[in-house]
């Protein structure tokens, strides 16, 4: 290897948003046959929105705000983008205070379980915590009577968020009919999430997640170099499928916790596959250490940025493609 090759290489790529922290990396990247994609953040954008609401109750007012406003408080305590999407959902109807939440407990890859206290009162308590500027109670719920605000009161409230599995794993019934409606959501990419107050099923929540304008490129580009394209996600099969359909992917590890996601990668290693793992979050960031060649994008976490060969400056995932073919380029010059 001539270090001059090695230099031009490195500086061509910074110049380009490329960052390669040094010679090897740019050298191993040139026997990359396979790319790993993360889904969420690095395909798509990571902000997802709430874009599909049901409750599983009587479907009143009180209902739907009392029982949003305690997912919403739940949520508030969580990082998970999933979490913003929720908050983001409640402040957008209106909720614009949340109550107090006790013994929060986070499951990585499923999601989560608390206390909500002082959802007390009836009606008008929750409406107290619409903000007045942007919702009048009386226009927004034209039909409700006085009467209908004084209802029993809920010192302490259970709220579970998560997928079936978590759920499930917490005595609450997820039954055929929910199963059916969450996987109608599923199969055209939306993530969808349960909520259960007191271990009863209340809520589903869709959340929508958009692609990158240059994902399907990037795979297309990648694929026609002789590169496998995979996509390694926390995420349901079914919605896992539907994106990766979306982008050209075909082969789609799903529903596999953060724990897990280094396993993955050793296993397509062990099946002869020189790798690129493409990730942003922390969960990423033992997955790219174990990869032959790590890719953080730069917007993402400080972890993954760290543990990464080398960094997309420019939130790109054409860059990808570039990378590998700066170091192709790099590497015939060497040898
Ligand atoms: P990804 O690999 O897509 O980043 P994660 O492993 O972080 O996914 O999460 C997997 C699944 O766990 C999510 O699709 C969701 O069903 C559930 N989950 C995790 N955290 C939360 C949360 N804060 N709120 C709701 N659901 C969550
Ligand atoms: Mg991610």
């Amino acid at each position: 290897a001539t270090p001059t090759a090695v230099m031009v290489g490195t500086g061509v790529g910074a110049f380009n948003g490329i960052l390669i922290k040094g010679g090897e990396p740019l050298e191993k990247a040139h026997k990359t046959n396979c790319v790993i994609f993360d889904k969420t953040g690095t395909l798509t954008h990571g902000r997802p929105e709430v874009t599909k609401v049901i409750v599983f109750s009587t479907l009143d007012v009180h209902s739907f705000v009392s029982i949003l406003l305690a997912v919403a408080s739940a949520e508030s305590c969580s990082e998970h983008p999933i979490a913003d999407a929720v908050v983001n959902y409640a402040r957008k109807v209106g909720i614009d205070q949340f109550a107090k939440v006790d013994s929060f407990q986070m499951t990585p890859g499923h999601g989560l379980k608390c206390v909500v206290t002082g959802l007390l009162g009836g009606l008008k308590q929750y409406l107290s915590y619409l903000s007045p500027s942007s919702l009048s109670s009386s226009s927004l719920f034209p039909h409700l009577d006085d009467q209908s605000t004084s209802l029993p009161s809920a010192p302490e409230t259970e709220v579970l968020i998560g997928n079936r599995e978590w759920l499930r794993r917490n005595g609450v019934l997820v039954d055929s009919v929910v199963d059916d409606v969450m996987m109608k959501y599923e199969k055209v990419g939306l993530t969808v999430v349960l909520c259960a107050i007191d271990s009863v099923l209340m809520m589903m929540l869709a959340v929508e997640d958009t692609l990158k304008e240059d994902a399907r490129l990037s795979v297309k580009l990648l694929q026609r170099m002789k590169i496998d394209v995979m996509l390694l996600t926390g995420d349901h099969t079914l919605t896992a499928r539907s994106i990766a359909r979306k982008v050209g992917i075909k082969k789609v590890f799903a529903q596999v916790l953060p724990s897990d996601k280094v396993q993955k990668v050793k296993q397509v290693q062990s099946s002869g596959k020189v790798v690129a793992m493409v990730g942003d979050g922390v969960n990423d960031s033992p997955a790219l250490a174990q990869s032959d060649v790590g890719v953080a994008i730069g917007t993402g976490t400080d972890v993954a940025i760290e543990a990464a060969d080398i960094v997309l400056m420019k939130d790109q995932l054409t860059d990808v493609v570039a990378a590998i073919s700066l170091s192709r380029v790099t590497v015939r010059r060497i040898y």
